[in-house]
């Protein structure tokens, strides 16, 4: 369910072996990439969410995100948790993975995770927090991803049928 590839998550459009993340109102543009739609918490309130419908739809579009909650810009709290809530039932439904942007954030995204009981994996992209963490993740079920500014000794914590790569 989580494509095969070595850089989970990118920004740039012309990367090959990589999940181009589709930035604010853009479409899937080749037919040889695949993609990831989601609102960025740093964009604020949704104001087109049919535009992530309509992409999710999509088949070269992979995984719903990245969303997610970031205490530190992402404006209101409570608003980023449904948010994400309702980028994770869109996952559900279409039955594609979750990529998820999260900053200071870990005890609502347990809970949501709690509350939603997904089968679709969730991944925590750019990971960079403390062991104990990786471990809490884990625990909960999250897969997740490391990018350049992600500690690298947080490899070795993380199995490698939960672990990603990226290049953000
Ligand atoms: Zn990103």
């Amino acid at each position: 369910m989580i494509p095969k590839v070595s850089d989970i998550h990118t920004h740039n459009p012309q990367a090959t072996d990589g999940v181009i993340n589709l930035e604010q109102g853009a479409e899937p543009q080749r037919d040889d990439a695949l993609y990831s739609v989601g609102w960025h918490p740093w964009w604020g309130p949704c104001t087109d969410w049919n535009w992530v419908e309509t992409c999710a739809a999509d088949p070269r579009v992979v995984l719903i995100g990245e969303c997610g909650i970031d205490r530190s810009r992402g404006g209101d709290v409570e608003a980023q948790i449904e948010l994400t809530r309702r980028h994770a039932l869109l996952a559900q439904r279409v039955g594609k993975p979750l990529i998820l942007h999260v900053v200071g954030a870990w005890g609502e995204i347990l809970g949501l995770r709690k509350q939603l009981k997904p089968s679709v994996p969730w991944i925590i992209h750019g990971f960079r927090g403390k062991p104990e963490l990786v471990r809490q993740l884990l625990d909960a079920g999250f897969h997740i991803s490391l990018g350049p500014k992600s500690p690298p000794a947080l490899a070795g914590l993380i199995p490698p049928e939960r672990l990603l790569r990226e290049t953000d």
